[in-house]
């Protein structure tokens, strides 16, 4: 199968639209059943009847000719009918198995209705129950057991031009713990945000898990269990799987291949990223992708309490992968304002399941010991918020409730618009909730959460829009940047130019309602907005490998994006006659 003439004519090919005078001339060898059972090809009745005759598919369709956008009606109203968000989420991915136009179609007309179906938080649920929803595989496993050969394994991958690798071990899934290779849900959901939020084409995208077993009991008895039987191989034997994974991948897609870790466990994150950055075109979105975001939250705050990053005190609840990630891009903001690294160090704070992180305190990994400062130990987030009087509350422990009603009013008494962001996914796991957060501050907070809550209508009358933090607000734009212009080595400097963007598309309406980040519906626009930055920042600083520099970088970012209308596989484009317009409309 190869890509024939251009798009005939231009037009934005960010806005999703059924009319066909913009599609694609498709050329395929497939004949027969081969069309109309691969997702990428597969038009359903939108088979033109010059298409029918031409692919062998005549007499395969039902006689009927209907457009994409009866199409979309049809799945809408079998959407409805779903009763509960696993069955939407079984009933979408039976949907991009059998076509990936459509089911982008779909997702892309209300992104704020599907995301949480195909991501956060229903993937979650997905994992837990990827046993039980199993259908059809999607995305390549490798095991421990192919070591030596994954080369190989690669090479089964039916695409030859592959940009982008999401890759999890399914060690820390969400906020939900080992799920082994049920940990798959991430990946393919993952890539189908980068093809919905950021328009790389799905066959550019390839989900990957690397199953080394699970330390889950619960999975190792479960019949339906669809990973290795045994517990996780850890030490020599997984490094040296992750090493020949990241040579293969580099080896078969090249160097330019972007590979994007996701849900590893708190150890193996930052031990890979720290060996592979240099390397690979690699980052880590939980480390990362989520510094960013959070990044971005607070940029746009600083435009409400009028203020510097380096005017404020900020305390983390958890002192993981993401506080890590957000600490060090809170730092280096503050230095681009001028602040001597020490002292932005100095700035932030951090509380683990042990305590405040202070010098001398045991359990200090090498990450903590560069926020750990002079200070008596103490046990309690109460405690420290109390003493620290902090600006900033970030909570990323996946605990629960962590910011009770007494820190919540505590942060109000000594700050006129706290800034509190309850990051941790998935919404059962927050540390409070954007009505608690709004109520006990009086409507002052400024609120963020890791999953959507619903807006607040205060006892004025006030109604505030919770900022959602998702990460689908940087790593699509990212990945699309990264691999328009063929960056070798993703450095934080990408994520902070991604993260000031992002702010930046934060209307002064957007503030005054509450919200922290652009709606969701603009997800596209974002994207793209901070791919175009990303790439000038590349060329600016020698980063980029593809020559020569396309001179307008937004156009060129634009050419390079997926469009959900169907390509056209006659030679000539083909219209359809009255006749069978009629015949559609009385369809449905
Ligand atoms: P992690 O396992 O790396 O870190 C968890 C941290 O919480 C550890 O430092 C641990 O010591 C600490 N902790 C555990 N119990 C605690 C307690 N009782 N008090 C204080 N600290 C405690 O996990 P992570 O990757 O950092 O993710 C943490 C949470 O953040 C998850 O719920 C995840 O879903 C969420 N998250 C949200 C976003 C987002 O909103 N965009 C992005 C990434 C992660």
């Amino acid at each position: 199968m190869a890509h024939g003439l251009a798009q005939k004519e231009s037009g934005d090919p960010l806005m999703p639209k059924s009319d066909d005078n913009r599609r694609t001339f498709l050329y395929t060898e497939k004949r027969g059943y081969e069309v109309t059972r691969n997702p990428h090809l597969n038009k359903g009745m939108a088979f033109s009847l010059e298409e029918r005759l031409q692919l062998g598919i005549h007499g395969l369709l039902p006689p009927c000719f209907i457009t994409q956008d009866v199409q979309l009606l049809r799945v809408l109203k079998n959407y409805e009918m779903k009763k509960d968000d696993l069955d939407r989420y079984v009933f979408l991915m039976g949907l991009q198995d059998r076509s990936e136009k459509l089911f982008y179609r779909v997702v892309l007309s209300d992104v704020e209705r599907f995301m949480p179906i195909i991501y956060t938080p229903t993937v979650g649920l997905a994992c837990q129950q990827y046993g039980v929803i199993f259908r059809r595989p999607r995305g390549l496993f490798i095991t421990i057991h192919d070591r030596g050969h994954i080369a190989s394994i690669l090479q089964n991958w039916p695409e030859n031009y592959v940009k982008a690798v999401c890759v999890t071990d399914g060690e820390r899934i969400l906020g939900l713990g080992d799920l082994g290779c049920n940990g798959m849900g991430i990946p393919v959901g993952k890539l189908a945000l980068y093809t919905a939020c950021g328009g790389v084409p799905p066959q550019q995208c390839l989900p990957v898990l690397l199953d080394v077993g699970t330390d889950n009991e619960a999975l190792l008895q479960d019949p339906l269990y669809i990973g290795l039987r045994h517990r996780r191989v850890r030490g020599q034997a997984y490094d040296d799987l992750l090493d020949e994974f990241m040579k293969a991948v580099s080896d078969r897609y090249g160097m330019n291949c972007l590979i994007q870790f996701e849900d590893f466990a708190n150890v193996n994150a930052f031990r890979l990223l720290n060996k592979y950055r240099n390397m690979y075109c690699t980052f880590n979105d939980d480390i990362q992708g989520t510094a960013a975001v959070a990044v971005a939250g607070l940029l746009a705050a600083l435009r409400i309490t009028r203020s510097k990053m380096s005017d404020h005190t900020i305390v983390f609840q958890g002192a993981g992968e993401a506080a890590m990630g957000i600490a060090e891009l809170i730092s280096m903001a503050m230095v681009k304002e001028g602040l001597a690294k020490e002292d932005s160090l100095r700035r932030i704070w951090m509380v683990d399941s042990k305590g405040l992180v202070v010098k001398g305190r045991d359990h200090l990994t090498h990450e903590k010991e560069r926020f750990a400062h002079e200070h008596p130990q103490m046990k309690t987030l109460e405690d420290v918020v109390r003493e620290l009087k902090p600006t900033a509350l970030i909570g990323v422990a996946a605990v629960a409730g962590a910011f009770s009603e007494q820190i919540i009013r505590d942060m109000a008494s000594f700050n006129n618009h706290p800034i509190i962001f309850a990051l941790s996914n998935p919404t059962s796991k927050a540390e409070c909730t954007a009505e608690q957060c709004y109520t006990f501050t009086e409507g002052r907070a400024i609120f963020a959460s890791g999953s959507p809550f619903n807006p607040v209508t205060l006892p004025d009358g006030r109604m505030l829009y919770p900022g959602q933090g998702n990460n689908a607000y940087i790593f699509p734009g990212v990945g699309l940047g990264v691999t328009a212009c063929a960056i070798r080595h993703i450095n934080e400097d990408v994520f902070l130019t991604a993260a000031e963007a992002l702010a930046d598309l934060v209307t002064e309406k957007d503030l005054l309602e509450g919200r922290l980040y652009p709606p969701l519906s603009d997800i596209r626009e974002v994207s793209l907005v901070l791919a175009v930055k990303i790439i000038e920042y590349a060329y600016e600083h020698n980063m980029a490998t593809l020559f020569p520099e396309p001179s307008d970088k937004e156009a060129y970012v634009r050419s390079l994006i997926f469009t959900t209308d169907y390509d056209d596989f006659t030679a000539e484009s083909y219209r359809w006659p009255e006749e069978s317009m009629k015949i559609q409309s009385c369809k449905l």
